[in-house]
């Protein structure tokens, strides 16, 4: 084992086949885990560090089977016949999702070691070296599984893998610092500049992540700017022209890339329990071409939207 590592980490996904993560062919390492709280995520089961249940009520055809293998009885029928789930005093034992046949419960969140990652990530090598492509740590933050992630990233190297690094930056220096060493390219988010609309949006001050974003600028390692485009957040001139002012004080940044907000997080709330707010806007091509043209010479990506 490597020195100071955490044998494992948190993992709730390896997705295989991005194109959309970094250079190439990507295969995404999902890291558990987040200490922002943007009420548009697609990802809620990314928020909490440990493993949880996720309840597809739809799903449940009645047979009853997780009524018994859980230990604290947290699953029952009540007197209409709808199934309840006491969320709040699960211990995530994971008995209940073991014996369902129908999908209804899964248990989100594994703890992984880095050679059961590398084993993963090992499957697509081909298309990598086909590609140009590699891995990318992306969460929730992955940053925040901070020496396992720099472990990671440093026994992915020795495997000759490119690797990338999505970060919401809201990390400790240092962590940063030791990635962006290790790491061959940086996905770096920003959401607003202004610290009360960011704090409103997110639940945290941006003080830090706008700190560590000059801070990477000036590591030397390539990276992107990512934001989020969220229609009535951040999809207004005024939010996109201070991000763009922002960005044109740096040195480094490769492109700027768009993530227009899409729908297809909402249904996770329920299966998590987690209260979501509703009627949040994807913003069209036309409007994020009329955004990309704020940032001069810089090249602006983006990804699908709704026309
Ligand atoms: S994960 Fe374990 S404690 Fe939680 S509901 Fe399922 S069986 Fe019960
Ligand atoms: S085991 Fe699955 S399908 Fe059967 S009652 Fe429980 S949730 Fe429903």
């Amino acid at each position: 084992m490597i020195d100071g590592s955490e044998e494992r980490a948190c993992v709730f996904d390896i997705q295989r086949m991005s194109l959309h993560d970094g250079p190439g062919i990507r295969t995404n390492v999902f890291f558990k885990g987040c200490n922002l709280r943007c009420f548009w995520c697609h990802n809620p089961e990314s928020w909490r560090r440990e493993p949880e249940i996720q309840f597809f009520g739809l799903k449940c055809i009645g047979c009853g089977f997780c009524l018994s293998a859980c230990p604290l009885r947290l699953h029952t029928i009540n007197t209409e016949g709808a199934h309840v789930f006491e969320r709040e005093k699960c211990t995530a034992c994971g008995k209940c999702a073991a014996v369902c046949p129908s999908g209804s419960i899964v248990l989100t969140g594994r703890m992984m070691t880095i050679d059961e990652i590398i084993a993963a990530v090992s499957r697509d090598i081909p298309f990598y070296k086909k590609s140009d492509g590699g891995v990318t740590l992306s969460g929730g933050e992955p940053l925040l599984q901070g020496k396992f992630a720099i472990n990671l990233l440093r026994v992915m190297r020795k495997h000759g893998l490119h690797t990338a690094v999505e970060s919401a930056l809201n990390v400790p220096e240092d962590i940063l610092e030791s990635a962006a060493g290790q790491a061959d390219f940086f996905l770096a988010d920003i959401k607003l500049v202004d610290e009360k609309r960011h704090r409103e949006a997110t639940g945290i001050s941006n003080k830090r992540i706008l700190e560590n974003i000059v801070r990477l600028d000036s590591l030397g390692v390539e990276y992107c700017l990512r934001i989020p485009l969220i229609g009535g957040v951040n999809d207004d001139g005024e939010a996109m022209t201070e991000i763009a002012k922002f960005s044109g004080g740096l040195k480094r940044p490769k492109y700027v890339e768009f993530l227009p907000y899409h729908k297809f997080g909402e249904a996770k709330y329920i299966t998590l329990g987690v209260e979501r707010k509703t009627n949040l806007a994807t913003p069209s091509k036309e409007e994020m071409r009329t955004l990309a043209g704020l940032f001069g010479g810089v090249e602006v990506r983006y990804q699908g939207s709704a026309d």
